[in-house]
């Protein structure tokens, strides 16, 4: 009796239909499933010409039955889904039995599988849909597809195919990222003569990063180790998709669920331009949701430039019927039972895990990346592409362009330095993509060949290079022994793990933006009456938004009142803003409210009032520090929250580690 049996009509209409086969990465997607749900361990992907002359993907999963070999290539026969109810709650990730029938009627393939359980094989080939042959073949355990000359009979899916680099980056992307999701097996993925990626078992995720992207990678990034929250449910809850809703389930009691979070993001100052390096896995599947995706940027907020986006792989685990895969025949969407809870969960996991963390961001990045990391590119960014190109920003000026109004304002015990030369800081903006491994291989240092090496003088001495922290962590601030300033702009300092520059301008604004936000929250902000009211007039727009955040700029010490039609006479304002810079500080306000925090909460208003203040209030750069001020604004920094990214996500300090500065010695 065979495993796989063709599904009930019932069944087979309660499936997302829709094409699965649209480029080359879609057909080594769902053959990577196939093998993935057939318990194999070790994966050998070929490809020839970007995947439109040869696709091969050999396993050592469980085989097929020689009588199921030929019924796999029947529409909606699967091994994986008996009945309706399976729908609800799919541990594999295929079930729509259309992957294979699909593949075979755009190609010319080849099965050749063997189960364990019988002494032969089957040889199965079809071209364009129809049988061409059927025959038991001697073969190892395990399944080798072969899927050559893609589209040769639709030309016209042919047309809409990338060039051959392009569909190799998506295939190697997605390869790349199965095989992060799966530590514990091998891939092995081979482009014409040269390898791409080959990855053996290890026994954790960080180790199988390390693999994948090399050494400089793990120092970019903030292992987020295990996040746990639970759901209590005290009713049974609606199943999540439509097309199950009419299935009624057994009465449920009370129950607890456990929702888990592990994985990686990248420290704030990692900032890429677009979505293409966030992968998400949920119950191992690859996934492109928008509810997730938001999660995500919401644990960056005031942490990372609105425009940038950070690295992410991040796998979430939870009962299999807490998510609807049945939603879109690729099976990249989701849909959760429980989504503001998940979203809720996941933003908080990662902003906790960085905010403990304080990564410090370093100068240098070593990478040694396999191939197959230097194409962060894959089928699912495309679908966000355009839109990130939307959020990109427009281009800036070179950073530090020298202005001649950069002028130190409200300056506290800090002095003008007449004669050094003054900078502007640029305003945030996503800075270019650090976290990209397309150079990689190119930059990777070489070491010199062996009969060349010099022998270092033993006066040199060694330095034991084990004792060096692995990563930096901002809580060394507090005893950094400042050394001066560069710029009167950049403040040096020395610490025990190597070099600091810190930004005083972001670094006090920081200080204050955190400070506000604890007076506002416990109802002690410091107010200060104007001596004449100050008379904003407003457009229809700005009257609304000036509506709707009235009560929160109240409690943050702005005192304001309607002034005849679309004017407001503002009375009192925060004591840290002075009297010139509050009319920018209450338009930036109405800026941040009406655009992009439009529908967001109040609370996000709240922090951009707090970041506006901070940022007029905060010591400027060209400003020279004594030794006190610099030592108190360390320590000050030290003790916020979150030291690592100023409230509009540029980053306050970099640090040069012991151990760079000993590699560029050559001293390790
Ligand atoms: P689905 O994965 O949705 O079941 P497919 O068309 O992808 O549908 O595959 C049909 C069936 O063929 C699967 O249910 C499985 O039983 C079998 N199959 C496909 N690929 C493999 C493989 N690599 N190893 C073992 N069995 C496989
Ligand atoms: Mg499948």
């Amino acid at each position: 009796m065979g495993r796989i049996r063709v599904l009930p009509d019932q069944v087979a209409n309660k499936i997302a239909a829709g094409e699965v086969v649209e480029r080359p990465a879609s057909v080594v997607k769902e053959l990577l499933e196939n093998s993935l749900d057939a318990q194999a361990t070790s994966f050998r992907i070929e490809i020839e010409t970007g995947g439109r002359r040869l696709i091969r993907i050999t396993d050592d999963g469980c085989g097929m039955l020689r009588d199921d070999a030929m019924l796999a290539f029947e529409r909606h026969a699967t091994s994986k889904l008996r009945d309706v109810k399976d729908l609800q709650s799919i541990a594999t990730l295929g079930f729509r039995g259309e992957a294979l029938p699909s593949i075979a009627s755009v190609s010319r393939l080849v099965l050749e599988t063997r189960s364990a359980e019988e002494a032969t094989g089957a040889r199965v080939e079809i071209a364009g849909g129809k049988m061409l042959r059927s025959e038991e073949a001697a073969l190892a355990p395990g399944t080798t597809i072969t899927v050559r000359d893609l589209f040769f009979n639709v030309p016209a899916r042919k047309k809409f195919l990338r060039s051959e680099q392009t569909e190799l980056a998506h295939i190697a992307s997605l390869v790349t990222h199965y095989s992060l999701a799966h530590p514990d097996k091998t891939f092995r993925l081979l482009s014409g003569a040269g390898e791409l990626l080959h990855v053996t078992p290890v026994a954790t995720l960080r180790e199988r990063v390390f693999q994948v992207f090399g050494s400089g990678a793990l120092d970019e990034l903030v292992d987020l180790g295990v996040c746990e929250k639970q759901l209590l449910l005290p009713r049974p809850s609606v199943p999540p998709s439509e097309a199950i809703a009419e299935f009624q389930r057994e009465p449920e009691e009370a129950s607890t669920k456990v929702f888990r979070l592990s994985g990686f993001v990248s420290r704030p100052q990692v900032q890429k331009a677009n979505r293409n390096s966030i992968f998400i896995f949920v119950n191992g599947r690859l996934i492109r949701d928008r509810l997730l995706l938001h999660a995500l940027s919401s644990a960056y907020y005031n942490l990372m430039p609105h425009a940038a986006f950070p690295f992410a792989l991040l796998f979430l685990e939870c009962d299999y019927d807490e998510v609807d895969v049945n939603v879109h025949p690729s099976k990249t969407e989701v849909r959760f039972r429980h989504q503001s809870f998940f979203h809720d969960f996941v933003r908080d996991a990662i902003r906790g895990r960085l905010i403990v963390s304080r990564p410090a961001p370093a100068f240098a990045v070593s990478p040694s990346a396999q191939p197959a990391a230097q194409m962060p590119y894959s089928e699912f960014s495309q679908m966000v592409e355009n839109e990130a190109l939307l959020d990109a920003p427009p281009s800036e000026p070179a950073p530090f362009a020298p202005q001649a109004e950069a002028v130190a304002e409200g300056a506290g015990a800090a002095e003008m330095d007449p004669a050094a030369p003054e900078f502007h800081l640029r305003p945030p903006r996503a800075p270019e993509p650090r976290f990209d491994f397309s150079d990689a291989i190119a930059v990777a240092p070489q070491p010199p060949p062996a009969g060349l090496r010099l022998r270092v003088p033993e006066t040199h001495g060694e330095f034991p290079a084990e004792s060096l922290p692995a990563t930096a962590s901002l809580s060394a601030l507090s005893d950094l022994r400042p050394l001066g300033q560069i710029h009167n702009s950049f403040i040096i300092a020395a610490g025990r793990d190597g070099l600091w520059i810190i930004d005083q301008h972001v670094a006090h604004e920081r200080i204050l933006f955190e400070k506000v936000l604890k007076q506002r929250a416990a109802g002690n902000v410091e107010v200060q009456r104007l001596l004449m009211p100050l008379i904003l007039q407003l457009t229809a727009e700005q009257q609304i938004e000036f509506a709707r955040i009235a009560d929160e700029l109240e409690s943050m010490g702005f005192e304001a009142e309607p002034f005849g039609n679309r004017t407001v006479a503002v009375k009192a304002a925060p004591a840290a803003i002075g009297p010139a810079d509050l009319e920018k500080v209450l338009f930036e306000v109405l800026e941040i409210a009406e655009g992009e925090l439009r529908g967001v909460s109040l609370d996000d208003v709240r922090r951009g009032i707090a970041a506006s203040i901070a940022c007029r209030a905060a010591i400027k750069v060209n400003m020279r520090l004594d030794q006190n001020k610099m030592e108190w604004l360390l320590r000050s920094l030290a003790a916020t929250d979150c030291p690592m990214s100023c409230p509009h996500g540029r980053p306050i300090a970099l640090q040069y580690s012991m151990r760079e500065i000993l590699r560029a010695f050559h001293r390790i």
